[in-house]
């Protein structure tokens, strides 16, 4: 029996805008008894064929859409066609030469829900994120692989949304030679050492790289404050940019450590930053009740909002973190500060950065709107996979 999911009434339209989520409570049947990562046809009520998908019974999306065209199965050219795809795109549109490390696949914003691959300099770095993907990672691997040109092939498959898909934790060399415990990549005139097996989602923030040039005119000597600085990078564009000294402080000691070793590799001068280990909401605290103040200040906080279940609480560590660096600026003082929860959309975002500059007492504006770099896309259909937000305030 064909395995199939059919719709309940009127719950058709966003697959119809190729919206590539089914969630639980648009499904009214499932026939066919289809296994996690199953290929699943979706019907609408009245009995139209509408999708092709990747059945999750774990997860509230229930189904990701791999086709809406008919004719299309899903089986290993489908996957070599869309890695390949990707690939291409990446290749074509390579802007920045001496960036090392690119994202080569995001997933649903590159018709792969689910499946994400970057690249550092001869390594790639893969994540299986779905049911669906983690039924095809062989298929998967093999068609990145031939088109890829890797001396490694690293999994990375340790983040917590696998669980919500009802799949464990899967970490290791997938093919070819061992990533070094400690690989350097270039991005501009900046060198990064990165840990492939364990440093933050495939080893580096990689779609902060626009980001962390982008705040360079910002900063006209002075001192800067980098709050969650994790393996160095903005801070270090800092001192490139001419910053006097920097206070960068981190909640995890591994990423203190790696920072203090890259501000070497780029010979940042020793003494000009201060590597931190310690918890920012207490930090700021202490900083303004110090009466301690800075040009700029920067803050990269992890994702507080997985997703709008989570926006409230959000909000409001948003907003206090927001506040008290608008306080802690010199007059004229810059704030550079990001969201990359996927449930904080931009205007809201800029809302509570607004309501921040307001209890703070400042008068404060925005003079550019930051966002992740090409290589991370966001399919039109898909706009959830715009989820990094920043923004560059003078008060
Ligand atoms: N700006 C960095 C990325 C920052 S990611 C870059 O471009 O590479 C967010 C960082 O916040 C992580 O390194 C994490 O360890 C740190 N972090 C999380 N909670 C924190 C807290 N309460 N105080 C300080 N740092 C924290």
């Amino acid at each position: 029996m064909e395995k199939r999911i059919t719709l309940k009434p009127g719950r058709e339209e966003p697959l119809q805008r190729r919206h590539p989520w089914i969630f639980s409570g648009a499904i009214e049947r499932v026939e066919g008894n289809p296994e996690p990562g199953d290929t699943v046809e979706i019907y609408s009520k009245d009995g139209a064929w509408i999708a092709r998908g990747a059945y999750s019974p774990h997860s509230q999306i229930r189904v990701r859409i791999w086709t809406w065209a008919f004719e299309e199965k899903v089986d290993r050219e489908f996957f070599d066609v869309r890695v390949q795809r990707a690939l291409l795109r990446r290749a074509q549109e390579r802007r920045d030469p001496t960036a090392e490390a690119c994202r080569l696949i995001h997933a649903e914003s590159d018709f792969l829900p689910g499946l994400v691959v970057d690249r550092y300099g001869a390594f790639g770095v893969i994540q299986f994120l779905s049911a669906g993907v983690e039924a095809w990672r062989g298929v998967i691997q093999d068609a990145l692989l031939e088109q890829g040109e890797f001396a490694g092939l690293f999994e990375r498959s340790d983040v917590d949304v696998r669980e919500l898909e009802g799949l464990e934790d899967r970490t290791g060399l997938v093919w070819g030679s061992e990533p070094p415990p400690e690989l350097e990549v270039r991005e501009g005139d900046v060198k990064y050492l990165v840990d492939l097996r364990a440093g933050h989602k495939t080893g580096f923030y990689l779609d902060q790289r626009d980001n962390r040039r982008a705040i360079r005119p910002w900063i006209q000597g002075g001192s800067v404050l980098d709050g969650f600085c994790y393996s160095g990078g903005f801070a270090i564009n800092a001192i490139q940019a001419g910053a006097r000294r920097v206070l960068a402080i981190d909640s995890s000691e591994t990423a203190i450590g790696q920072a203090a070793r890259n501000a070497e590799v780029n010979r940042v001068p020793a003494g000009t930053v201060e590597w931190r280990v310690s918890d920012i909401f207490t930090e700021l605290r202490s900083l303004r009740d110090g009466a301690t103040s800075f040009d700029v200040v920067i803050l990269d906080p992890p994702r507080f909002a997985p997703t709008s279940a989570h926006v409230h609480r959000a909000a409001r560590g948003y907003k206090d973190i927001n506040l008290l660096a608008f306080k802690l600026l010199k007059p004229g003082g810059r704030l550079i500060t990001f969201s990359c929860s996927g449930g904080v959309t931009a205007e809201l975002f800029q809302k509570i950065v607004a309501d921040a500059a307001l209890d703070a007492g400042v008068d404060a504006q925005i003079r550019k709107w930051l966002t992740q770099p090409a290589d991370h896309p966001v399919a039109t259909s898909f706009p959830e996979g715009r989820y990094l937000k920043g923004l560059v305030c003078t008060i």
